[in-house]
């Protein structure tokens, strides 16, 4: 065990997924280092809220959202998903022995406990365990494909922007306030700016004298500044009409994962919030964000893997917050 733990860190070094599993992985493998010399087998189990501290997350005096998430996580997938190149690495490094993700889960009011168990490389055992591991996925993607569930951070723990703060307050405001009003404004100032552009543009075409280099050049500031509007305008409207649209990076704090702004209904108030669907990758266990499709569809969201993004491709459904394999 001792020297499997410093094999296993390195090899979670090596990875570069943006996955919660990962984290929780490496302070997994942190933690059950520093008791590795113990003979106590329950010091190197881990609960949810151990492991929320570890990986320093705003969770970690909550067991029942440290414990939600990591079960999201997905831990198991994300190792077996990625046996060969696990293994391998502790073949490279003349050991027999691999580590995977051990979770116990004991009756009555105790926690469920993480911790991280050897198994052999060469026995007939680990190869069944790894068949059975990928069994469901591949019995799954017969039918109607894996399907995936999404979690929602509701309106109030995303953090905005310093910028958004303005408009969004804690990440959420009602239409009718003065942040309502100033959020209307937001919308009329472009619709303004694209009118006085248009009029512009019509009152140029009485202007009877060749064309310089400065008309081209305000003809391309032109183009540009209207495009910009019309996206944002468009996004406005879609945000009204399809209740959901993925919030610009300008609104969102520096360290938030993406997010989207949603209009929904509290009593007879429509609100406007910053939210958040993720969700952990069935195939692969790297996160699932929110991104717009292509062609046809590209006013549905679809929720993509952020590692495989055009192959491991999810529907989205706000409603149910559940989905199902496209791709
Ligand atoms: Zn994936």
């Amino acid at each position: 065990m001792q020297e499997l733990l410093p094999c296993f860190r390195d090899w979670l070094a090596t990875q570069r997924d943006e996955a919660k599993a990962l984290t929780l992985l490496r302070a997994l493998a942190d933690e059950s280092l520093k008791v590795a010399g113990s003979t106590d087998p329950q010091q190197l189990e881990f609960d949810a809220l151990d492991l929320a501290q570890a990986c320093h997350w705003p969770e970690c005096d909550d067991f029942d959202a440290a414990s939600k998430k990591i079960k999201s996580a997905n831990l198991e997938k994300y190792l077996s998903s990625r046996a060969a190149d696990h293994e391998a690495f502790f073949v490279q490094h003349g050991l027999q022995h691999a580590l995977r993700v051990c979770k116990r889960s004991p009756s009555g009011r105790h926690r469920a406990q993480w911790s991280l168990e050897p198994y052999s490389l060469a026995s007939p055992v680990a190869i069944i365990d790894a068949q059975r591991d990928n069994e469901p996925v591949e019995a799954g993607l017969g039918t109607d494909g894996p399907q995936i569930e999404y979690d929602y951070a509701t309106a109030g723990t995303v953090r905005p922007s310093w910028l958004a703060r303005l408009l969004f307050g804690d990440g959420w405001f009602r239409t009718k306030s003065l942040r309502g009003l100033l959020f209307v404004c937001t919308g009329l100032a472009p619709m303004v700016c694209a009118a006085a552009l248009v009029a512009t543009v019509w009152l140029m075409l009485f202007v009877k004298r060749p064309v310089t280099t400065a008309d081209l050049a305000f003809l391309i500031f032109a183009a540009g500044l209207g495009w910009m509007l019309w996206d944002f305008l468009r996004s406005l409207w879609w945000l009204l009409s399809d209740r959901i649209v993925p919030a610009s990076d300008v609104l969102l704090g520096w360290r938030e994962d993406p997010a989207q702004l949603e209009s929904f209904k509290d009593g007879n108030a429509r609100i406007i919030g910053l939210v958040r669907y993720s969700a952990t990758c069935p195939v692969c266990a790297a996160t699932v964000e929110l991104r717009y499709g292509e062609g046809s569809e590209r006013r549905r969201l679809f929720g993509c893997c952020v590692e495989a993004p055009q192959e491991h491709v999810f529907t989205f459904d706000r409603v149910t917050r559940r989905g199902r394999r496209v791709r």
